[in-house]
């Protein structure tokens, strides 16, 4: 650090002082650092690219002020960019990026007062406004599993201590149905009900585009701008619907800078990994790998049995163990397919007046695959072979090894591994509860031989046509 420059950008830092708010100076100039002066030229390092921005332009003009105080009019300012961290396409620290020069035009006043205006709003409070979100989601009732637990407990650890972390955005992201709502909704109720005055927000990005579009609409971008800017914590949901909006992510943009350099926690959920957001600008997708990624998979059996189990408890209903066992071995798609089975299954109970078992179960669950014409069930699969080998279901499932009956058996679970997304264990679960290493012979088997026995490749494709 030059000791000349120093004391011009002091000079430049008392006039700024005193044409902007307290706050503002703190957050925009107070970690600028003067690095050098040749002549005429300033330069100061920026901790980043967006940093670099921001200035430009909201602070332009009291720069030009600044420096014509301390340099006179002929005064320039370079600034040097520490690269962003974590961005992948940079080296994570350095001055990789070459000085960029000022506009020498100052921009109009108006934008200076522009950027007062949120600053100068009073305080909301928070008491009166809504947050959108839905206490029924909290982590008490959100089971943990090998499937997310890093989402879990990093959403944990922002919920104690949002903004404060270093899971600053916090992004959950997984296939639909997989938890991303419920589990940022957690955080938010946890949050809020251990801070009343937080003002925590949750929205959903097609919500915010819409409320965008009516701010363009009606002229009041500013206040729409304004009021997000006061969030404590943003929770903002889905965020891949901005994919090609590129006014409403370029606002999103601003906000997200506002608040996270304010300290302010994000939260956003995507139905993709960052990386495979298609349609978001490279600066909006570099921010978010500022914080923490994390990914919901598709829970594990254990992690099915205990959701289901839950759902039950919270609904005041008791179900069979082999019941649960059942619909834990058939859906695994994902957990509102899970949730909805469930649902139907105790309308069906209460409509006929009977318990669920799992003969209700069976019906139900058929049904269901019937109404939504979705893929081949393993029970399809199984009624197919059964009929092909006038064998009995009972046979197919049950222990015997007699020849006719462990072909046809090993045929089944050969197809009903192609044709559904069934686990091995799973699968063996279906055939009267065998192993995988079981079903794993099975289809070793009936895959050699439809290489080389013209008689099982004619019995699997005829098969195959009937369950399309
Ligand atoms: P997404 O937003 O990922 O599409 P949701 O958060 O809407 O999924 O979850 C779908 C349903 O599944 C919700 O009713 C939610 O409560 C439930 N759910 C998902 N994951 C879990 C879990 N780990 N524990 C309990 N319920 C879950
Ligand atoms: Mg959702």
């Amino acid at each position: 650090m030059q000791r000349e420059a120093v004391t011009v950008w002091n000079r430049c830092l008392q006039v700024i002082r005193e044409s902007i708010p307290e706050q503002s100076f703190k957050t925009w100039f107070e970690p600028i650092v003067p690095l050098r002066l040749q002549g005429k030229e300033l330069t100061i390092q920026v901790p980043s690219q967006f940093f670099y921005e921001w200035l430009e332009e909201n602070y332009v003009h009291n720069l030009r002020k600044a420096l014509d105080y301390a340099l006179g009019p002929e005064g320039e300012l370079l600034y040097s960019i520490i690269v962003d961290q974590g961005d992948e396409r940079q080296p994570p620290m350095g001055y990789a990026v070459p000085p960029a020069k000022t506009p020498q035009t100052a921009k109009p006043d108006k934008i200076d007062a522009d950027i007062k205006s949120p600053f100068q709003m009073k305080d909301l409070d928070s008491l009166q406004l809504d947050s959108y979100l839905n206490a029924t989601y909290t982590f008490d009732n959100f089971v943990e599993g090998d499937c997310n637990r890093l989402g879990r407990s990093a959403g944990y650890a922002v919920a104690q201590r949002p903004g404060v972390t270093s899971f600053n955005p916090l992004m959950i992201y997984g296939g639909v149905g997989l938890g991303k709502t419920h589990l940022v909704q957690a955080i938010g109720n946890y949050i809020k009900n251990n801070d009343r005055d937080k003002f925590v927000l949750y929205v959903s990005s097609e919500k915010f585009t819409n409320q965008f579009i009516n701010a363009i609409r009606t002229d009041t971008l500013r206040d729409f701008s304004s009021f997000y800017m006061q969030v404590g914590v943003l929770i903002i949901d889905d965020i891949q619907f901005l994919a090609g909006k590129e006014k409403t992510q370029e606002t999103f943009f601003h906000i997200f800078n506002h608040l996270h350099q304010s300290g302010k926690q994000i939260i956003m959920t995507s139905d993709r990994a960052p990386r495979d957001l298609q349609g978001l600008q490279d600066r909006l997708l570099s921010r978010f790998k500022w914080g923490l990624s994390a990914d919901l998979q598709q829970p594990d059996l254990e992690t099915r049995i205990a959701i289901i189990q839950k759902k039950l408890q919270s609904e005041g209903v008791y179900i069979d163990y082999n019941v649960i066992e059942y619909l834990a071995h058939s859906i695994n798609t994902n957990v509102r397919e899970l949730e909805g089975v469930i649902v139907s299954l105790m309308a069906q109970a209460s409509l006929t007046r009977r318990d669920i078992d799992l003969d209700l179960a069976r019906n139900v669950l058929r049904n269901i695959v019937v109404d939504t014409d979705k893929e081949v069930t393993v029970d399809s699969v199984q009624e197919a072979v059964a009929d092909m080998f006038k064998v009995t279901l009972a046979d197919l499932k049950g222990k015997s090894r007699k020849k006719e009956l462990v072909y046809p058996r090993q045929i089944a679970m050969f197809l009903a591994k192609e044709k559904t997304e069934l686990s091995l264990k799973s699968i063996g679960y279906h055939f009267g509860g065998r192993d995988h290493s079981t079903v794993i012979h099975a289809i070793q088997t009936i895959s050699d031989l439809t290489g080389n026995d013209p008689q099982t490749r004619d019995v699997v494709d005829r098969l195959k046509a009937i369950l399309k």
